[in-house]
């Protein structure tokens, strides 16, 4: 399962991982915070909501993955117990052996708040499953990765589901991914990758 604040953010981080896990035959679940209301280009924002789902369950059929929503409000992202408790709920009946999600020290408060209503899951689980963190672009900070997963191979993939973010204009951020894989894939030895932070307290799962 991989987790993100918004539509894209979990492509952005992830997608090659994703695309790698579903040709390995593991079922991937990407669990959206929220339906993306608060941007979608030229569109009127009464708009962005559809448009952004359709986006979303767009990338997730590139990537043969299963996207899922919590329900919550672009921009308006509530940690509070009651969210707490519904995100927890709807994460621990996915049973995932894996989780990756956002670094908490970012500059979006969605992203901030995703990742700590994950981390509270995982606690609510007694570290059940194990716990990944990935980097977004310029949102996040301070993130100094540990594990990195190869993607040259499916580049391509990872690059369809990016685009299929189209009021997002991809073509603004995504050849700085590009150019952040490239950087991870020297540090991996490989052409690109993209990079993780494993949870110190985590098991270690063997990442494709
Ligand atoms: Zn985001």
């Amino acid at each position: 399962m991989v987790t993100g604040g918004h539509p894209g953010d979990p492509e952005c981080g992830c997608a090659g991982t994703i695309a790698r896990y579903a040709k390995s035959g593991a079922s991937v679940t990407i669990l959206y915070l929220n339906h993306g209301e608060g941007y979608c280009g030229t569109a009127s924002l009464d708009r962005c909501a559809g448009i952004r789902t359709a986006e979303a369950q767009r990338a997730c059929e590139i990537l043969h993955a299963r996207p899922l929503f919590a329900d919550q409000i672009d921009g308006r992202a509530l940690v509070d117990n009651a969210h707490y408790e519904s995100f927890g709920r709807l994460l621990l009946a996915e049973k995932p052996d894996v989780v990756f999600t956002q670094w908490p020290i970012d500059r979006h408060r969605d992203h901030r708040a995703l990742s700590m209503l994950s981390l509270d899951a995982w606690f609510r689980s007694k570290n059940e499953f194990a716990l990944y963190y990935y980097e977004v672009a310029e949102d996040t900070m301070m993130f100094s990765p540990n594990e990195y997963v190869d993607i040259s191979s499916v580049e391509a993939e990872r690059r369809a589901a990016c685009y299929a973010h189209a009021s997002q204009q991809p073509g603004k951020w995504y050849p700085k991914q590009v150019e952040i894989t490239k950087a991870r894939g020297r540090a991996a030895g490989v052409e690109q990758a993209e990079a993780f932070l494993r949870h110190p307290d985590s098991r270690r799962v063997a990442l494709p």
